[in-house]
């Protein structure tokens, strides 16, 4: 049955929703939240993610490491008190060059990002070096900030795994990966415990007579019903533009498409043990004479014989016996409009392991007979400078947590806590106006966005 009254109907049971209802009824003791989604809790985007989290954030400002260590700690919070239900680790990002020229921008980078807060920075430039190696588990008593390893031999001694011809490596620390769907279901269960009602059903009409909220119609399986209450939250995903038309709101974001690809390592190219690997220089995608004579003959498939940009990464996944490793690469980001089932270049798992080749060449003993790969993947909904938006919106008792673009996991606590001071009424944090909508109504902040840099994105 559809409750006829709520404190606050928040639209979206993905980690956005999951995470806003936890921190307004466990955290901030708000009686009477109901949860509608009309797909089951954290099945659309929220179970595509790799699951990765880092404080390794750009500028301008210090806004997005601020939020992004607020999330952090709330997620080792939620490790503490649940044993590490939620396997987080602290492997760290680490971000490997075979590019001379691209070892000052790495040493300067880690400056930038320590001037931001991500933590100290320590340059290894001598093999006798007391650079700390991360453990495969746990997140406890580990060193934040970043290491700059800057001695090709010690880069070799320490990753025995990447190509020959790394010169560099900078390891980010308050980095690592976590399990989503644990993180997501310990959240709703323990807002469940306080009272959270999950609804299954679309949201469909909310109205706003007089420019405040006063109810949300939801069809459900059982018939349509009108839930009375002064607030709402739009925590609809890749859905979050149709969702703010129903509120008279249009909201700046677009969507992307990104997938990501698993197989099983059987030849064991990638240690189980190892962090994140991101090959930060372009790369060119290895081919055989034949293979380059039939690619420059093909008009879809030509560019393949480009240089392709920079950032193909990926991490061993899963305990035990698990073989699994993932990959990703974004070199492929057009605004899209959101369509499900997400469709997916065949040739995807191909171009991530030949990519993946350059920064770990063991793997290009897969090239001449492909694993099995499963491909799955999902939308970033995004705001142009890559920044998500917590805060309320133009109409009375209206808010929104979204445009979690392709961070939505490890900043979903961060986000959500934000978005429950709004609502309780709660001092705010000092990087609350760097994630309000409202931030666009400054002529100078939109000049900023049409001048903004590295967005962050990996
Ligand atoms: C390939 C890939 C890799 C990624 N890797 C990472 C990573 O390593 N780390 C990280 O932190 N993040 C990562 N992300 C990003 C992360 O997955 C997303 O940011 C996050 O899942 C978004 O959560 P959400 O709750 O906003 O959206 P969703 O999970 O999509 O949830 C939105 C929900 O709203 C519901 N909904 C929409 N409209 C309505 C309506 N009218 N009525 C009822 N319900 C409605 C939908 O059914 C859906 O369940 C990745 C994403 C992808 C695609």
């Amino acid at each position: 049955m559809t409750p006829r009254t709520a404190e606050v109907v928040i639209c979206g049971a993905g980690i956005a929703g999951v995470a806003a209802a936890y921190h307004l009824a466990v955290r901030r003791g708000v009686g009477d939240v109901v949860l509608v989604d009309e797909r089951p809790p954290l099945s659309l985007t929220s179970d595509k993610s790799a699951e990765c989290y880092r404080n390794w954030w750009p500028g301008p400002g210090d806004a997005m490491v601020a939020l992004m260590n607020r999330s952090i700690d709330l997620l080792e919070e939620v490790a503490r008190e649940s044993g590490n239900a939620i396997r987080l680790n602290r492997r760290g990002y680490l971000f490997a060059t075979a590019d001379p020229d691209r070892v000052p921008r790495l040493v300067q980078a880690a400056r930038e990002a320590a001037a931001l807060g991500a933590g100290p920075v320590r340059v290894h430039a001598g093999a006798s070096s007391d650079y700390r190696p991360a453990p495969a588990e746990g997140f406890e008593e580990q060193p934040v900030g970043v290491d700059v390893i800057t001695e090709p031999a010690l880069v070799r001694r320490h990753f025995p795994y990447l190509a020959r011809d790394t010169v560099a490596v900078l390891h980010a620390r308050r980095c690592g990966w976590f399990s989503g769907q644990q993180l997501g279901m310990y959240l709703l269960e323990r807002a469940r415990d306080k009272g959270v009602r999950l609804v299954e059903g679309r949201v469909e009409r909310i109205d706003t007579t007089g420019g405040r909220v006063g109810s949300v119609t939801v069809s459900a399986r059982d018939g349509r019903a009108t839930i009375s209450t002064p607030r709402f939250v739009n925590a609809a995903g890749p859905f979050l533009r149709p969702v703010g038309q129903l509120l008279g709101v249009e909201l700046p974001v677009f969507s992307e498409r990104h997938a990501k690809a698993a197989f099983d390592d059987s030849l064991g190219a990638v240690p189980r043990a190892a962090p994140l690997v991101i090959w930060t220089d372009p790369v060119r995608l290895p081919w055989s004479g034949d293979e380059r004579a039939e690619l420059a003959g093909s008009q879809a498939h030509r560019r393949l014989l480009d240089e392709l940009p920079a950032g193909v990464h990926g991490r061993p996944e899963g305990a035990g016996e698990s073989q699994a490793v993932l990959l990703i690469w974004t070199y492929d980001v057009e605004p899209v409009e959101p369509t499900f089932p997400l469709p997916v270049d065949p040739t995807y798992p191909e171009i991530l392991l030949r990519g993946m080749s350059r920064a770990i060449p063991a793997l290009a003993a897969y090239l001449p007979r492909l694993p099995r790969c499963f491909v799955d993947g999902g939308y970033y909904t995004k705001t142009r400078e890559n920044r998500l938006l917590a805060g309320p919106l133009p109409v009375e008792g209206a808010y929104v947590l979204g445009a979690l673009s392709g961070y939505g996991l490890m900043s979903s606590n961060g986000g959500a806590d934000l978005l429950a001071d709004h609502i309780a009424g709660h001092p705010l944090p000092r990087y609350a106006g760097a994630f309000s909508l409202d931030r666009y109504d400054d002529p100078a902040y939109r000049d900023l966005v049409e001048r903004w840099g590295d967005s962050g994105q990996l």
